[in-house]
């Protein structure tokens, strides 16, 4: 629900209040449009619990790793089925299965996050921080540890 034409006006007389879009001071303005760049302007109830620094934090770290291990599964699938099967070692096998484990762990927490984001928004500012923080490290260390299992393995 936008504000009305002369709830902004009557924000802004006699106020300070910088464009939201090119910071100009839309000091005692006449309607509700920028003077310098021409946007129309609004009034709006906000709250510090819709900042996006937490919220994108916590979407990055489930996308790059859905990102990273869909991208390798596909990879590795189609060198399997160029090569007829030849490379499907043991290890490839366990790889493929640490992928798609690793996979749907990203698609679960990342469709969490976007169909159930009102929760998210409800909690606290610090909260929100934390939890964005913790899916983070946590990404890094399930990738981490799949990293050092190929390796203590000896590889592929
Ligand atoms: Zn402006």
């Amino acid at each position: 629900m936008s504000s009305e034409p002369a709830e902004v006006v009557a924000y802004l007389r006699g106020r300070d209040a910088a464009c939201p879009i090119c910071d100009y001071n839309l000091r005692d303005i006449d309607e509700p449009v920028c003077p310098e760049c021409g946007h129309r302007l609004e009034l709006v109830i906000s709250s510090p619990s819709l900042r996006t620094g937490p919220w994108t934090l916590a979407i990055i770290a489930p996308s790059l790793a859905l990102g990273f291990d869909g991208v390798t599964l596909l990879i590795t699938v189609i060198v399997a089925i160029v090569s007829g099967g030849a490379s499907l070692t043991p290890g490839a096998l366990f790889f493929i299965l640490g992928l798609v484990t690793l996979t749907l762990i990203s698609t679960i927490a990342l469709a969490w996050l976007i169909l159930d984001r009102r929760r998210f928004r409800r909690m606290q500012v610090r909260d929100q921080w934390r939890l964005a923080a913790s899916l983070f490290v946590g990404v890094f260390v399930l990738h981490a540890l799949g990293g050092l299992l190929i390796a203590a393995a000896g590889g592929l």
